[in-house]
């Protein structure tokens, strides 16, 4: 059997709840499904789980957010949602919007118990709701609460993570006896106190999987609204095409910021148990997305090219650096103190260079250099801004690694200098980077010479 989740767009008005029925209805494989909360509203364009974090912080959350949407006007926002739902979906009112308002209203919660606790109401009176419709439609569907079956998180209430009992409660409760279809909200448990607990956000990928794993699916749908991953982002090449087949690796190695499809500790445990992951379009079902893997057959080099814009590179410049036992270590000690995460370490016999997102460096540049100076006891750091870094992916990179070759020969070809290269050790992707401002050209380049030629020999 399939385990399928259906995310925030998917579920977000009559419209898209239909769809998902007829595409539950289509495939009698498709026995166990996870839905997230509502999407964005109409009024404000929010998600209703912010919304519902608004409400639980007394309208902070969208302050220190600089949104200008009140406590007040996020409880309306969350209710007319439901209430428009209902209607539409001619669901009885009374079954969902009397608890959700008691909830929200005479919640005797506090601090992250509380918000943990109002976080999980999205996807709870969605899953409700859903059933409700699910079961005017004629589907034998089971509603698959995570505080009944188990679902057990540990006591961080805003960051739980599932532990093992989940499983055997899973593979308990899920009996598929009576032919029923399961439907589970995403995204919460509960701890073993008995106390809601949310896990991280887009945690419904993670019930997801979870349930994937402990039940052996042979497949786990992850429907969204793209049809799948692409080759490059589609918002700069328009012609890109969606990867058809995927490694896991492979993903991790594509995915950038703005460009992320799931959530990747949803990939761990299928990743383990080799069950693969397929992303695919809820408004475009016929199209069969992306099909991620342990292992493929590369039929090609390169398979995708991901780019991170508006990077920083911190160039030291130290004698005898690589001599110095622990000098990395010390240094990126330094930048977790910060708070900043760091991507890519080139180094050589007395240079290392950081990569870091530039905006990590606001407001901390200053006191970031004076403690490495200081520490390190090294006065020669340069911060190279502005700077994207374009990573080149294939398995068949390993293969074949002239494709780094006509690579290089593509960006000369154009007159594109770069300011820095770098092979990954896995063999299977390297790096590129360019100055911003001529990123989205040498991503084209690249493009139109490493991905393109590909199809006109298949
Ligand atoms: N509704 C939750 C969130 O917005 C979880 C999810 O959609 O996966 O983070």
């Amino acid at each position: 059997m399939k385990v399928c989740k259906f995310g925030g767009s998917s579920v977000k008005d009559a419209t898209q709840i239909k769809k998902v029925v007829a595409i539950v209805k289509s495939d009698s494989d498709r026995k166990v499904i996870v839905v997230s909360a509502p999407g964005r509203d109409e009024k404000y364009d929010e998600k209703i789980t912010d919304h519902l974090l608004n409400f639980a912080t007394d309208g902070h959350y969208f302050n220190e957010h600089k949104i200008e949407v009140s406590a007040k006007q996020s409880y309306d926002a969350i209710i007319t949602k439901y209430e428009k739902l209902c209607e539409d979906l001619k669901v009885d009112k009374k079954i969902i919007i009397r608890p959700l308002k008691k909830e929200l209203l005479e919640s005797k919660l506090k601090g992250e118990k509380k918000e943990a606790f109002y976080l999980s109401r999205g996807e709870h009176h969605n899953a409700k709701l859903i059933e409700q419709f699910m079961k005017q439609q004629g589907i034998n569907v089971k509603l698959m609460l995570p505080e009944e079956f188990g679902f057990i998180l540990s006591e961080e209430s805003r960051n739980g993570k599932v532990l093992r009992e989940t499983y055997e409660n899973i593979q308990k409760q899920f009996s598929f006896e009576n032919g029923e279809i399961y439907l589970v909200p995403g995204f919460y448990g509960v701890t073993k106190n008995k106390d809601i607990a949310v896990m991280s956000r887009g945690g419904s990928d993670l019930t997801g999987g979870e349930l994937a794993y402990a039940l052996d699916a042979y497949l786990y749908e992850n429907w969204t609204d793209t049809n799948g991953v692409y080759e490059v982002d589609p918002r700069i090449i328009e012609d890109s095409k969606v990867i058809p087949r995927l490694t896991f690796k492979e993903l991790r190695l594509l995915s950038s910021k703005g460009f992320n499809v799931f959530h990747f500790n949803a990939m761990l445990n299928c990743k383990k148990s080799k069950i693969p992951i397929n992303i695919r379009n809820t408004n475009n079902p016929d199209h069969e997305g992306t099909l991620i893997q342990s292992e493929r057959v590369p039929m090609e080099d390169t398979i995708g090219i991901a780019k991170l814009d508006n990077m920083a590179s911190i160039h030291i410049q130290k004698d005898m650096l690589s001599e110095e036992i622990g000098f990395t270590a010390e240094l990126l000690k330094i930048f977790g103190e910060f708070g900043i995460g760091t991507y890519h370490y080139p180094t050589d016999k007395d240079d290392i260079a950081i990569l870091v997102d530039q905006e990590d460096l606001q407001g901390n540049i200053n006191s970031l250099r004076r403690e490495i100076e200081k520490r390190l006891k090294t006065g020669n750091l340069y911060v190279t801004y502005n700077l994207a870094i374009i990573t080149i992916v294939g398995i068949g990179i390993k293969e074949n690694t002239f494709a780094i070759v006509d690579a290089i020969n593509a960006l000369k070809q154009n007159h594109i200098s770069f300011d820095l290269f770098d092979m990954s050790p896995s063999k299977i992707s390297f790096h590129i980077g360019v100055p911003q401002n001529i990123s989205d050209v040498a991503l084209k380049t690249l493009y139109t010479n490493l991905i393109e030629p590909q199809y006109k020999t298949d």
